[in-house]
């Protein structure tokens, strides 16, 4: 098989890293990928991901068995339809079904209709009456911008002036791209995981749960990032709660989307919270989570590719994974990150002296005349697989402690929720 996989950050490294281990795959090639994916030995292309026709030549002049989409904004803008069009094979969801993550009211919706388990909720078009929504409820209270705003459209407001001030912002600032809804919803008390589904022909497969660290700095403090760490699996998440969040979560929305005419097929996040009540939704997103993916992926045996061939061609499929390992990555941020931050440090001391236990995977990082260099608010993820929590957090921080690299920072408590026995 020859694989290509749409994308440049870390959660494409580490799919495209996972495909290369399958037997079965002769070729992966990534667009537009990273430097640290051609360390890898990924063939990293020169073509933008918003660049269907580009992308689609491609495909077709090398005979692209299939086309793995790492990053939302291409579904949301129809990758799928048109490579579907073009008599293309692509894992991932139309960008109609897309929607569920795009819109954050549509996904209330299709949760409504089938009784899933998620914040009460109410969605306005403007400005007035969201307003009046605000005034008259309890705090806290969670408001979101309807459509993507890259993770900043959505805020825990503690008290009305903050909550009118967010809803100008999003109504009248145009701070978070063009939108005309806000869904204000529930805040909901637990800790936070996620669980991932693929979703193909027939069939409904799946992967170990995890768990990110959204928040910049240590005690989940500071402002929401893009994610700063991650572990899997979820010891916390009990067997009989994870077989509510695929029996009265996953499969009733896979059913609604169908009977809405949007059959959704690719992978499905699950943004769960675990309230004293059970498992309850606070989003999906239509595709893998970065950072996620680069500590659940390693955990998979290596058949991967082929159980997105089987899900792509209806044939029945299973993924398999070693039991008794467990994987924890810490994110390498630029100093500043989320806000502005620094570029240009040199990263070769933690790169290219890499241990054999460890695992680097690049997102913001440019090689410039034989140099890695940092270009990106995250830079890079450092993971580690073993049998232990305690064992990977030893070896991931005690390597970043030897390589220290001036004008980055990384969150020293990835892992507190398992390894401090802390409650959810
Ligand atoms: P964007 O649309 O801007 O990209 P997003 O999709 O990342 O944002 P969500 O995942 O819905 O937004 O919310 C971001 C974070 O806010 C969540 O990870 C969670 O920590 C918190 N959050 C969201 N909804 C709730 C809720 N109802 N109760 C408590 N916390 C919430």
């Amino acid at each position: 098989m020859k694989i290509l996989v749409i994308g440049s950050g870390g959660r494409e490294h580490a799919l495209a890293l996972k495909f290369k281990q399958d037997a079965k795959v002769s070729e992966v090639y990534c667009a537009p990928g990273n430097p640290l994916m051609a360390k890898d030995g990924i063939h990293c292309l020169d073509i933008s991901m918003d660049d269907f026709s580009t992308l689609i030549d491609f495909a077709k002049e090398n005979a692209i068995s299939w086309t793995f989409v790492g990053p939302e904004i291409p579904l949301f803008n129809g990758i799928v339809d048109a490579f579907q069009a073009a008599g293309l094979q692509i894992f991932g969801p139309s960008q109609s079904a897309s929607r569920l993550e795009s819109s954050k009211h549509f996904a209330k919706e299709v949760m409504e209709a089938q009784g899933v388990p998620t914040a009460a909720y109410a969605a306005y078009n403007n400005l007035d009456q969201a307003r009046a929504a605000v005034k008259a409820a309890d705090f806290p209270l969670v408001i979101k911008a309807d459509g993507p705003a890259a993770g900043k459209g959505v805020k825990i407001v503690q008290d009305l002036a903050s909550g009118l001030e967010f809803l100008e912002e999003i109504f009248s600032d145009n701070r978070y791209g063009s939108q005309s809804e806000v869904v204000i919803e529930e805040y909901l008390e637990g800790v936070e995981f996620s669980c991932f589904s693929l979703v193909g022909k027939g069939q409904v497969l799946h992967l170990p749960l995890a768990q990110d660290h959204k928040r910049a700095y240590d005690h989940d403090l500071g402002p929401n990032t893009g994610g700063m760490g991650a572990y899997s699996p979820v010891p916390f998440v009990s067997q009989s709660v994870f077989n509510e969040v695929v029996n009265q979560i996953v499969e009733p929305v896979l059913k609604e989307m169908a009977a809405r005419n949007c059959p959704y097929y690719g992978v499905l996040y699950t943004g769960l919270i675990l309230t004293q009540a059970g498992p309850k939704v606070i989003e999906f997103n239509t595709r893998f989570g970065d950072p996620e993916t680069q500590v659940v992926l390693p955990l998979l045996g290596d058949n991967f590719a082929e159980v997105i061939d089987d899900l792509l061609h209806g044939r029945p499929s299973q993924l398999t994974w070693e039991g008794d390992q467990v994987s924890l990555g810490v994110v390498l941020a630029a100093e500043g990150y989320p806000g502005t931050y620094q570029k240009g440090m040199v990263l070769d001391e933690l790169i290219t002296k890499l241990l054999d236990e460890l695992q680097v995977y690049g997102a913001g990082v440019e090689l410039r005349e034989g140099r890695y260099e940092a270009m990106g608010g995250r830079i890079l993820m450092l993971v580690a697989k073993g049998p232990s929590y305690e064992i990977c957090r030893e070896q991931v921080y005690q390597y970043l402690g030897q390589h220290p690299i001036a004008g980055t920072f990384y969150r020293k408590d990835i892992g507190h929720w398992v390894l401090d026995k802390r409650e959810g």
